[in-house]
């Protein structure tokens, strides 16, 4: 992982920094073995929430679309009887405390009034602070998926439904035109929407560099032969270039690499932030087994601390800076945007999209989280916590970006072979 990183943020400033006009050299970026772990496979999320938007048609029906949810002995008891402990803990904070017996099935077996009070106690809790919204884990409807399982690759979703989603993120939640009040930074001009303001044109290279990330994967894992006896999987370098060649693109293809690398580097600074909670000794990665849990601990540290050793930084103060109202309104308008963004993801329609697309806006909305949630003037008292779902979706989220870095080394070497 340490490796993994350490190339990301090389590659990095070598392109962006040290040699500007170059196309891409990028190199190994994998954080497969903490991914790998029993505590970063297993999701758990609500794929069947109804679109709060519009009336969605029925689901695609595309068979690459299917998830596969876990049965509940594939996922270690310790998972599942954590994500049990947290209600308990939550709920005995309200005056009415009842027996912590009764709140392991807190579903099904509570009055409708302490369930109630359950929900707002929930949500006070914490989601002030969140810029996403998180899947009630105690729902009935919330499911384990094992991310292993059901990989992100091409699935077929496409034409208007799916740009029916894009287009609600880009155009009417979100990021429509501001008047500029401040010059730009390099770092955060490029792309699209002009005349917005300095964070409203950040938010927009991050959902921009999120689309970028899920058409590489989806051009990595193309569906190359899909025969009765074996469906192989492969990238596909034609598709890879009618999104990503500057000419196909009318020079909007290497724009988009570009925010990918801007989201990289805003979740490697998250991750940065979030080292003092991780490290607290109360913080654990639970999954029952002492031994791998220690050791995924450590491994999270290390990640983290390589992430932290780097001398190239996103620097989170220079945006929602200035006047504190106006900046505090700012921040909580974007915070709603990505609200909403979040809400979307409910409307996707291909199952495997709607899983993927679920885990990465959740892993970003922790991110902007981590990095925003915390003024210089916050009491202690609101100091950053994360949850077991919010590391998830972090940590797989990064992991995510750092495959597409890959990928995308991969694919020049495709298009130089074809050259
Ligand atoms: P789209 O990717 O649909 O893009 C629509 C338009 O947006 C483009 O014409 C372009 O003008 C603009 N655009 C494209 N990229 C960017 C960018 N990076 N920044 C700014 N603007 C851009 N398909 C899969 O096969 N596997 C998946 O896992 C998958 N996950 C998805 C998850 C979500 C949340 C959504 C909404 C869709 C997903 N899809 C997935 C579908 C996929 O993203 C495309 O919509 C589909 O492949 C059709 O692509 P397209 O060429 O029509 O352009």
């Amino acid at each position: 992982i340490r490796v993994c990183v350490r190339a990301c943020v090389c590659v990095y400033i070598h392109r962006f920094l040290v040699r500007p006009q170059v196309s891409g050299e990028l190199d190994d970026c994998h954080c497969d073995a903490l991914l790998q772990t029993d505590y970063f496979r297993f999701y758990k999320v609500n794929l069947n929430k109804p679109c709060p938007f519009w009336t969605s048609g029925s689901h695609c029906g595309l068979r690459d679309c299917t998830v596969k949810p876990c049965s509940p002995n594939e996922v270690p008891e310790g998972i599942r009887t954590e994500a049990r402990n947290k209600v308990t803990l939550k709920y005995c904070h309200l005056d009415k405390c009842e027996k912590s017996e009764a709140l392991g099935a807190v579903d099904v077996s509570l009055s409708d009034e302490t369930r109630e009070a359950l929900k707002n106690w929930t949500k006070h809790d914490d989601e002030a602070q969140r810029f996403c919204l998180l899947d009630d884990e105690w729902c009935p409807d919330s499911q384990y998926v094992d991310l292993l399982l059901n990989p992100e690759r091409f699935t077929g979703y496409k034409g208007p439904e799916a740009w029916k989603i894009w287009t609600s993120i880009y155009e009417e939640n979100c990021f429509k035109p501001f008047t500029v009040k401040r010059p730009l930074s390099p770092l955060y001009s490029s792309g699209r929407s002009e005349g917005q303001c300095v964070e409203k044109r950040a938010f927009y290279r991050l959902i921009s560099g999120l689309h970028a990330s899920i058409s590489i994967h989806l051009s990595a894992r193309y569906l190359l032969s899909d025969e009765w006896f074996e469906k192989r999987w492969g990238p596909n370098v034609s598709e890879f270039r009618s999104r990503f060649d500057s000419e196909l693109t009318q020079g909007e293809g290497p724009k988009r690499l570009r925010n990918l690398y801007f989201l990289f580097l805003i979740e490697l600074r998250a991750l940065v932030k979030a080292l003092p909670v991780v490290k607290e000794g109360s913080f654990k990665l639970f999954t029952g087994q002492p031994q791998e849990d220690c050791r995924n601990k450590e491994r999270l540290l290390d990640l983290l601390h390589t992430a932290r050793s780097f001398p190239l930084h996103f620097n989170e103060t220079s945006l929602f800076a200035g006047d504190e109202t106006e900046a505090a309104k700012l921040k909580e308008d974007v915070r709603l945007a990505f609200m909403n963004i979040s809400r979307i993801m409910d409307c996707v329609e291909c199952f495997k999209c709607r899983l993927w697309g679920k885990l990465q806006t959740q892993g970003l909305g922790t991110a902007l989280k981590i990095l925003f949630s915390e003024l210089p003037s916050s009491p202690p008292s609101s100091r950053l916590t994360l949850n077991r779902q919010e590391l998830v979706a972090l940590v797989n989220a990064i992991g995510r970006i750092s495959t597409s870095i890959k990928e995308l080394q991969n694919f020049r070497e495709l298009l130089a072979e074809d050259t």
